[in-house]
């Protein structure tokens, strides 16, 4: 019989090395497709790169995708006629695609789109306006703010104290966060996750940073700039905004000046003209998205 190969202790360190790291990065990638920050797809296309991933199991990637079992796994795999034990770089082109599309049948993810733009611009009306959509989730961020009159918590936002924005942003509890015009303003990831999970349509209504750090974490998310249609009119917007004392407006407005710089890195840049145009194209980018 063969001897075993004799690995020198370097050789045996490097080995183990190697070892955790693809562990760790299997571990890693499973628990981003389980929040819904990539997709399968995506997936399958790192393993033509990544060895680590090429060794995964199928059935390892199925079940970290939220509303896929063990046994619905392995009926699936059944079905495509996938072997149990394949691996990722196992699997045939034919069997790749007919993957794809079972998952897109059975079980569609809802779209994540994230709507930012310079404060005043009508997000918010945008918004609103989502919510009523059958097929939409809109998010509700907790901020620190003080309500306006016209704001009702839990509706508008859930107001909370800077205490427990802490303890919430130490918990891992914000999908995104950030700070604007001296209050903090974050995303319950939780609502964000179930409402996708369950094949609905998100919309998040934040500001530039908060977006960037959404991207950071989810390729999938659709970010969608709204542009005023002149500055001008994004001026009188916010001077319009009596609620707001005068060193607020002045701030608002150099941080507008600073928010209309970033359109460009957005995916796609819709003037606010009309709200139900908006309206319109959002649905539409968000129903284009498939799995
Ligand atoms: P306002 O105080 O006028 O309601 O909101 C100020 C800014 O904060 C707006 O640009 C709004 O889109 C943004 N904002 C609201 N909620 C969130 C959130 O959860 N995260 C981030 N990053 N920005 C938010």
């Amino acid at each position: 019989m063969a001897n075993p190969p004799i690995l020198t202790a370097e050789q045996r360190k490097q080995a183990l090395e190697r070892a955790t790291y693809s562990r760790r990065l299997r571990a890693e990638v499973k628990g981003r497709v389980k929040r819904g920050e990539i997709s399968v797809r995506q997936v399958l296309a790192m393993a033509d790169s990544e060895p680590a991933i090429a060794k995964m199991r199928v059935s390892e990637l199925l079940e970290s995708r939220v509303g896929v079992g063990k046994i619905r796994s392995l009926v699936l795999m059944d079905k495509l006629h996938i072997s149990h034990s394949r691996r990722i770089q196992g699997l045939g082109s034919h069997q790749r695609s007919a993957l794809l599309n079972e998952l897109g049948g059975a079980i569609a993810r809802g779209t994540l789109l994230v709507l930012s733009g310079p404060g005043g611009v009508g997000k918010s009306t945008v918004a609103t306006q989502l919510r009523s959509r059958a097929n939409f989730w809109v998010s509700v961020s907790a901020a620190t703010r003080q309500p306006r009159s016209n704001e009702v918590d839990g509706v508008d936002y859930f107001f909370i104290s800077e205490n427990e924005f802490d303890r919430r942003v130490k918990d891992g509890e914000f999908l995104e966060w950030a700070q604007f015009a001296g209050a903090r303003y974050g995303t319950p990831r939780e609502g964000v996750e179930k409402a996708l999970a369950a094949g609905k349509n998100v919309l998040l209504e934040i500001e530039i940073a908060g977006a960037r750090q959404v991207r950071a974490h989810s390729a999938e998310a659709i970010l969608v700039f709204l542009s005023p249609p002149n500055w001008e009119e994004l001026v009188s917007r916010l001077e319009g905004r009596g609620s707001d004392t005068p060193e607020r407006r002045a701030q608002r407005l150099d941080l507008a000046r600073n928010e209309m710089s970033a359109a460009s890195k957005f995916d796609h840049i819709i003037v606010n003209d009309e709200v139900n145009r908006v309206v319109v194209a959002l649905v539409g980018l968000a129903s284009n998205r498939s799995l």
